[in-house]
């Protein structure tokens, strides 16, 4: 029985594949997680860390937010390979091990940035809870999916100056005050532009009781607004 199996395995190594990036093709056994973007260009990724310090919060963020990178988020978050979920999650540990400044031992919640509740039920999973139930397990930290949600309507922030953005966002977020209150919280997020998201959600969580000062870390940062 083990051998068919082996043999299976062997056949599958040699399954060729087609990048989902560069249109390459590829073998299995070459492939890295996710496998279907070929080990070239998952090479792309730049590990480019970043620190924007604020009065009440810090934001973190990793990786260049390329065109490799917006590929990637958008075959996550748009196609259904919610599997992906690990992969990001790996690389956010990698940042967050890497950054003498964050220990998720001083912060004692992990909350995920939420997304508007029609776009997560379009998607059919939570993207930045998946990451985040990650961390929670690979540094044993607790995590909340309720301790914040997005309660109004919020236009694309696509286009909008950091200004703009924080208006777009004012009182965006309904936060659980029995889940916060007195919690150091670590904020996920998938990409940062101008830090208006995080800040917000910031705002509210502290509001609501949670502790100062909140971080932030997000996967990628780009600066196209
Ligand atoms: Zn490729």
């Amino acid at each position: 029985m083990w051998l068919s199996g082996l043999f299976t395995e062997v056949l599958n190594a040699f399954v060729p594949c087609r990048c989902h990036f560069c249109a390459r093709s590829y073998l299995a056994r070459q492939a890295k997680e996710p496998w279907f973007i070929c080990p070239d260009c998952l090479g792309n990724l730049r590990y480019a860390p970043d620190k924007i310090e604020l009065k009440t919060m810090s934001i973190f963020s990793f990786y260049d937010y390329n065109r490799l990178a917006s590929r990637l988020l958008r075959l996550y978050k748009y196609s259904g390979h919610y599997q992906m979920a690990s992969f990001f999650a790996r690389l956010l540990i990698s940042g967050i091990e890497q950054n003498k400044d964050i220990s998720l031992a001083d912060q004692n919640l992990i909350i995920p940035i939420p997304s508007p509740p029609k776009r997560q039920q379009q998607r059919g999973y939570n993207h930045v809870g998946l990451i985040a139930r990650e961390i929670s397990r690979h540094f044993h930290a607790p995590y909340s999916l309720s301790a914040i949600s997005v309660k109004k309507t919020v236009r694309q922030q696509a286009g909008l100056n950091y200004s703009q953005r924080l208006q777009n966002l004012s009182c965006a977020f309904a936060v659980n005050n029995s889940i916060v209150s007195g919690r150091r919280v670590i904020l996920i997020d998938d990409v940062v532009t101008t830090g208006a998201t995080v800040t917000e959600a910031a705002r509210a969580l502290m509001a609501a009781g949670a502790q100062e000062e909140v971080k932030a870390v997000a996967l990628f940062h780009s600066r196209q607004l």
